[in-house]
């Protein structure tokens, strides 16, 4: 806080410095310190516009800074919820066509996490999970954390939704691997739940159904992906479940869409 005071301070210096050289010339001019130069008549309102020019760069900067921060998790640098919300209200309105995917992630007993090693420890947890889904979804999808423990990936619509999957899973395996904190060895796992944008559910039905799946996941043990199956009813034939833990994910995804559902 004190050192945006100080860099304040200097900004504003900064900017009236002009104004108050180009005063001090002219009243010496008076003085007959300082010569006569026809540029005399436009020191100032040049050291003006300067100054308006700096301050509006400044606050221009303040204000965008202040934006990114309002819609910034500050502890992990992903999205927050705020933004989230701010895209729902814009998606509902009307579609941008941005996200086909949503994916929604919770850590599994992480309140365990914090009982057992603290605090701190918990949120070495939570930075270093959203590390993770940077190395996994970045560039493939924007990245939330929606609460405590719980995140979300709004997957873009120019890739695969395979790949999506894919990168789900991956996740998964990733995330058990343990974090070395203060001499611990720290492990969680996480559930997830995966649904597509069709324009019969719209963008706030898909975010529903990802919860839906997660919320699946949760009560069936946890620690696994399940995908929406959006078929209409009467066309469903089994349940929707895959879990992450062996190789043959990508192949079962691949049975239940077809290859032809890449995209
Ligand atoms: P479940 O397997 O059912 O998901 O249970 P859980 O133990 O993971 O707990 P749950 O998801 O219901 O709640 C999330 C917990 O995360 C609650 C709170 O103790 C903890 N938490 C929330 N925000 C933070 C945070 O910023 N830092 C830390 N360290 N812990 C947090
Ligand atoms: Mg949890």
């Amino acid at each position: 806080m004190s050192s945006t005071g100080v860099a304040g301070a200097r900004s504003t210096l900064i900017a009236w410095l002009p104004c108050l050289l180009a005063t001090i010339w002219i009243y010496l001019r008076v003085l007959d310190v300082t010569p006569y130069l026809p540029i005399n008549h436009f020191l100032l309102p040049l050291a003006f516009a300067f100054t308006l020019a700096y301050l509006s760069a400044v606050l221009g900067g303040q204000v965008r800074q202040a934006e990114f921060w309002a819609n910034t998790d500050a502890m992990t640098g992903l999205g927050n919820r705020r933004l989230l919300e701010r895209i729902c209200e814009l998606e509902n309105r009307q579609t941008s066509e941005r996200y086909a995917t949503a994916v929604a992630i919770d850590l599994d007993k992480f309140k365990p996490v914090n009982d057992s090693y603290g605090h701190a420890a918990g949120d070495a947890v939570l930075v270093a999970v959203a590390e993770k889904l940077r190395a996994h979804f970045g560039g493939r999808g924007d990245i939330f954390r929606t609460g405590g423990d719980e995140f979300l990936i709004l997957g873009y619509h120019w890739q695969s939704r395979m790949d999506i999957i894919t990168q789900a899973n991956a996740f998964l395996q990733a995330s058990l691997a343990p974090l070395h904190f203060e001499g611990n060895y720290i492990s969680v796992n996480a559930s997830v739940g995966i649904a597509f944008h069709d324009h019969r559910i719209g963008f706030a039905g898909m975010l529903r159904q990802a919860d839906a799946e997660l919320y699946h996941v949760k009560s069936s043990g946890r620690g696994g992906i399940r995908i929406a199956d959006q078929r209409q009813r009467e066309r469903r034939s089994s349940e929707p479940v895959i879990f992450a833990d062996n190789d043959e994910t990508d192949d079962r995804v691949a049975r239940m869409f077809g290859t032809s559902h890449r995209g």
